[in-house]
């Protein structure tokens, strides 16, 4: 639930090295030609083995870097989360969006493409209340994102880049996989579509634990200086929205803000060509951008 190793590598992927990729692969190559060299059943299943446990793992590990490199908490001490949202928008978006304007909050929307299309104000209306829409897959596969091949990795990928870049007007600058998934052809389609991967430092767990309180006692259990906290849109009853504004009051208890990644700039700030100074981007204004001049890198 809570990962003990923090980064927050730049978006792009630029450092990308396949060489997990390349082991996998070569595992499975070099297990039947160990087999046909005679060199024994037991070496070219021990090989093979090996391969399959390195693809399972940074496959299915949600924090794993072995297939490229995943952020998990935002840099530096200060008592502020990034607080993100998956799997919308949906009918939950306005009651979760009036909770983070009554507490001056900001936070990351995970879009699924397929559903922002269905729903373009909601993607238009999260842009402006000064919040950030980033790419979480076009139709959500579930359960098999870790199996999908290159070409159905990219269409997934890059489709909703497409879809969400076209509603937000700017395009999103990071991706969460389905499940927090891995798979290893993931670090080069992000690299090009210009996105980094994002996990978490805590998750609520909330698509699975109908108990409020556990879902929040989660959350807070990982609560530190830069946490990255999940949650999910689409819960039965509003309680997407009631979970946020019981968890957004357990911050300002404790003196955490919630803010996008320092140096970012919300989706409408983009739009403008500007982000803000501090990163300290709370919503005190939501609707009127800084006056810096570029986006910046987050590193
Ligand atoms: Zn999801």
């Amino acid at each position: 639930m809570v990962d003990p190793t923090p980064s927050m590598p730049p978006p792009g992927q630029r450092h990308w090295r396949p060489a997990a990729l390349s082991a996998v692969i070569g595992a499975h190559a070099l297990a039947p030609l160990l087999w046909l060299s005679g060199a024994g059943t037991g070496w070219a299943i021990a090989v093979l083995l090996a391969g399959g446990a390195l693809l399972v793992w940074g496959s299915l590990y949600p924090h794993s870097r072995l297939f490229g490199p995943v952020s998990t908490r935002l840099p530096g001490d200060r008592p502020v989360v990034w607080l993100t949202f998956d799997d919308g928008p949906c009918a939950d978006t306005p009651a979760l969006l009036e909770v983070l304007d009554r507490h001056r909050a900001r936070a990351t929307f995970f879009l699924v493409g397929e559903r922002a299309r269905r729903a373009p104000g909601l993607v238009r209306e999260i842009v402006r209340r000064g919040h950030q829409v980033a790419n979480h897959t076009e139709s959500h596969p579930a359960g098999r994102f870790w199996l999908l091949g290159p070409k159905a990795l990219a269409a997934e990928i890059e489709g909703a880049q497409a879809t969400l870049t076209a509603l937000a007007g700017a395009p999103p600058r990071w991706f969460r996989a389905v499940a927090g998934l891995g798979n290893p052809f993931l670090a080069p389609v992000l690299r090009r579509a210009g996105l980094a991967r994002v996990s978490w430092t805590a998750r609520g767990l909330d698509g699975v634990d109908g108990d409020d309180d556990r879902v929040l006692a989660r959350l807070l259990r990982g609560l530190r200086p830069g946490a990255v906290l999940l949650l999910h849109e689409g819960g039965p009853d509003g309680r997407s929205a009631r979970l946020a504004g019981r968890l957004l009051a357990a911050l300002d208890e404790r003196g955490y803000a919630a803010v996008l990644p320092p140096g970012e700039a919300s989706t409408s700030q983009l739009l403008n060509g500007v982000r803000p100074h501090s990163g300290e981007n709370r919503a005190d204004s939501p609707r009127a951008p800084s006056s810096a001049s570029s986006p910046a890198r987050v590193g």
